[in-house]
């Protein structure tokens, strides 16, 4: 029998927040973090289905880059702040995540040598030289080694992890989907969340995103082994041609490849090959495959990031195009971006989506 006090039609509830964050790699989770610092309201959505270039990456802090051995971009304001940032985390979520970890140098060729011969003496800031006979018993060295002091090795899985854990009561593990999205007085709409604005920090799923894909991508496959090696010092990280960093416990990451053309996103079996090959010639020690990984880095051939909210709709931004240097750039420019929203500051004009306006509206 129908009641005589029908129930009214139900309302959906809305839950509003200022900020949808898309995504939680490297970049979702330090906005994310950020966000939850300076309490402002949010929702996280991620789908560990997709893809995921922070899983698979080293995790490293280099300051240095290329046969030149000089300094990456903008690296003396980006590392002194990302390595405060891992270590407030790490505090706040009781985790160990970040650790100074010197590059120790192999060098494969007299010709690298005079590289860092050359460097060590002109402009240098993080080059030093060590004692090659300490790493003899693990090594060929037969061109000397190196070492590069400043760096950092952060624990990307803990990392991810820990990050997941922290914004428990913020954090969604669903496909954000645009069939399911809409543009509203308010800001935008999500499902049954209402935002003020929402932010992709996707990755190279942003190359299909309707309002960001004219943005110049240049996707990049990079590939990695893990690999065992029991009696080799976790404490460094090597590199000849090849790098090899400390993953957990005798594990250790080695790679990588970097293509900028490639068929799909599989593992390769020249890639082993190459790898194995690269070990043989300078590892004394034995070793043991137990992983090949990939990833996709979202890059650009300009290697700057892109960092903005959108030209004909503000309530868009995007965080992204980190490329190799995930580690560094993250904190950094998710940090610029929340200045920017909140206090008006600017982003770095190399960074900003502002330089492709005419492509974005
Ligand atoms: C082999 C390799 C080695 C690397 N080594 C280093 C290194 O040593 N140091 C360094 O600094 N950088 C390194 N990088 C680069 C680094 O990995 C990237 O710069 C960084 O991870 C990019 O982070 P991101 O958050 O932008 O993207 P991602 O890590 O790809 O994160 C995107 C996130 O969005 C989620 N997502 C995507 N689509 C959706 C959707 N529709 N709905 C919900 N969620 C979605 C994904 O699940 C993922 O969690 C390496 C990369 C590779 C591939």
């Amino acid at each position: 029998m129908a009641s005589r006090y029908p129930l009214k039609k139900q309302i959906p509830l809305q839950k509003k927040v200022k900020y949808l964050v898309i995504g939680q790699g490297l970049v979702g989770t330090w906005l994310a973090y950020f966000l939850q610092e300076r309490n402002l309201s949010y929702v996280i959505v991620n789908d560990s289905k997709q893809a995921s270039a922070s899983s698979v990456a080293s995790g490293v802090i280099n300051p240095v880059t290329g046969r030149r051995m000089v300094q990456t971009w903008m690296i003396e304001d980006v590392m002194p702040f990302a390595v405060a940032s891992y270590e407030a985390f790490q505090q706040k979520t009781n985790s160990k995540i970040v650790s100074n970890t010197p590059v120790v140098l192999i060098h494969p060729s007299p010709q690298m040598k005079d590289s860092f011969d050359y460097r060590l003496a002109h402009d240098n800031v993080y080059l030093k030289t060590n004692n090659t006979l300490d790493w003899q018993s693990f090594f060929n060295t037969p061109f000397g080694t190196g070492e590069i002091d400043n760096c950092y090795w952060i624990d990307l899985i803990p990392f991810l992890e820990a990050g997941k854990k922290h914004m428990a009561d913020h954090f969604i593990e669903s496909t954000f989907a645009f069939t399911e999205f809409k543009i509203v007085d308010e800001g935008v709409q999500w499902k049954d969340i209402l935002a003020e604005k929402i932010i992709f920090c996707d990755g190279v799923n942003s190359m299909q995103n309707p309002y960001f894909k004219a943005l110049p991508f240049a996707p990049n496959k990079g590939e990695a082994l893990i690999v065992a090696i029991d009696g080799l010092p976790a404490k460094h990280i090597y590199k000849n041609n090849i790098a090899i960093v400390p993953w957990k416990e005798n594990l250790f990451w080695v790679g990588s490849s970097f293509e900028w053309q490639y068929e799909n996103q599989d593992p390769t079996k020249a890639f082993k090959q190459k790898m194995m090959t690269a070990l043989d010639s300078i590892l004394k020690l034995p070793y043991q495959v137990v992983d090949h990984l990939v990833g996709i880095r979202p890059a650009n051939t300009e290697r700057r990031p892109f960092v903005g909210l959108h030209p004909s709709y503000p309530q868009l931004g995007i965080c992204n195009g980190m490329g190799t240097k995930g580690c560094s750039l993250a904190p950094y420019f998710a940090s610029e971006l929340i200045n920017h929203i909140e206090l008006g500051e600017e982003i770095n004009k190399e960074a900003d989506i502002a330089r492709f306006g005419p492509l974005l509206v």
